[in-house]
């Protein structure tokens, strides 16, 4: 079996390419804030914890809200201000985890995640990136309630993007946590891995939070050894994505394996494995005789594999 030279058409990279402007000059203007609140113009994405709610509309399925339904669904939390589309402000607001239960058997609405409103296309595209953004954001302001300095309620500033410590003037900025996702490259094999959270059968890039005081390139060379005991050397950035699970943004590389011998820490991985071109092309195509699989496109795994398969990389 030879790699096919076609893999089909590029699909878009999930949460990515918001049609948003962020207009961060307007978050610290509260005039401004309430003037897009007010009216019914604003759309608001409600979300609790991981669960979002969507609203049905004839046979389609909605995301925003007016605020004065969202604030009717139940307790909430922050509202945050996430940007405007066409003069219109988009929000989030938070739902208390109560809030969600009672939702659930509304006859006129759907309570999903955002994996599988992206997996299974359950909106319109466009709404994936603003919906990663609140929902980060929320979990932001849900795990940081208090200063992390001296311990006093904090209360969010800046349509949501800063909290504020009254009691030690500290500002606390809206933090994202970057992951380090690569693939490492050996000539016409490129090595994966799975976890034993996978669904049975896919493999997929290896990847590890960014430490503090670490570059990009160190982290990728410090997971693939620390997790596969492969040594790596030259990096190649790929592209990005934000990860709202719960805040993270995935920086995508490939990198070129400068060893073979695999030793897995079997702490983080079930197993890990080189692969070669024809068989990564059949996972990536839904075709291996034996029904392995690499990540959907939504995931920018799935995008690093490909761009290896294609030749589409940095390293030669
Ligand atoms: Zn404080």
């Amino acid at each position: 079996m030879s790699v096919p030279r076609d893999l089909g058409p590029k699909q878009p990279l999930g949460y990515t390419a918001s049609l948003l402007q962020r207009a961060a000059e307007q978050r610290r203007d509260e005039a401004a804030l309430a003037a897009l609140c007010a009216g019914g113009q604003a759309g608001v994405y409600a979300i609790g914890g991981e669960f979002v709610v969507l609203k049905r509309t004839g046979g389609d399925l909605d995301p925003l809200f007016t605020l004065d339904e969202a604030r009717a669904l139940g307790a909430t939390s922050e509202l945050v201000f996430l940007g405007l589309l066409a003069g219109s402000g988009r929000f989030g607001i938070g739902l208390e985890p109560a809030a969600i239960e009672p939702l659930k058997t509304a006859t006129n609405l759907v309570i999903s995640d955002l994996r599988s409103i992206a997996v299974q296309g359950l909106v319109a595209a466009d709404h994936l990136a603003p919906l990663a953004e609140a929902k980060a954001l929320l979990h932001w302001h849900a795990r940081h309630r208090f200063c992390s300095n001296c311990g006093a309620p904090s209360r969010p500033v800046d349509g949501g993007w800063r909290r504020d410590c009254p009691a030690c003037r500290t500002q606390h900025f809206a933090r994202t946590d970057p992951v380090a996702i690569m693939l490492a490259i050996a000539g016409e094999r490129c090595l994966l891995g799975r976890q034993s959270r996978f669904a049975p059968g896919m493999w997929s890039c290896l990847a590890g939070f960014v430490e503090p005081g670490e570059s990009i390139e160190d982290a990728v060379r410090r997971e693939i050894r620390e997790e596969a005991g492969i040594a790596c050397g030259r990096v190649s950035y790929f592209a990005s994505q934000p990860w709202p699970f719960p805040s993270s943004l995935m920086i995508g590389c490939h990198t070129q394996a400068l060893s073979h011998e695999i030793v897995v820490d079997r702490d983080e991985l079930e197993d890990a494995r080189w692969f070669d071109r024809d068989e990564v092309a059949a996972m990536l195509l839904r075709r291996h005789r034996d029904g392995l699989t690499t990540p959907p496109p939504v995931a920018i795994a799935h995008h690093i594999i490909r761009a290896w398969l294609e030749n589409e990389h940095g390293l030669d």
